[in-house]
């Protein structure tokens, strides 16, 4: 996931600690074949995806409608995927 600038800046003090260069480019850090932002939790319907940082997230991610078909495609991907911790 790349990070801008804009996106950056809204991280703000916590930026350095999601954030992984890459030359001079920015990425959402990685954690066990994810976004290290990513928690998955089980519930009572399966597992839970909750980002950590929802309010202050990439564009990218904005951009991307909750619910829509290219969303629900991305929770199946991680799904089979994701362990509970
Ligand atoms: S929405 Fe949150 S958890 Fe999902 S990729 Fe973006 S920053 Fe990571």
């Amino acid at each position: 996931m790349v990070v801008t600038g804009d996106d950056h800046q809204r991280l703000g003090a916590n930026a350095e600690h999601w954030v992984r260069w890459q030359n001079n480019r920015a990425f959402m850090r990685m954690s066990e074949g994810h976004c290290a932002a990513l928690e998955i939790k089980p519930s009572a319907n399966g597992l839970q995806f909750v980002c950590a940082i929802y309010e202050q997230r990439p564009q990218t991610c904005r951009d991307l409608a909750r619910g829509s078909p290219q969303c629900h495609a991305d929770w199946s991907t991680k799904a089979d995927h994701a362990q509970p911790s």
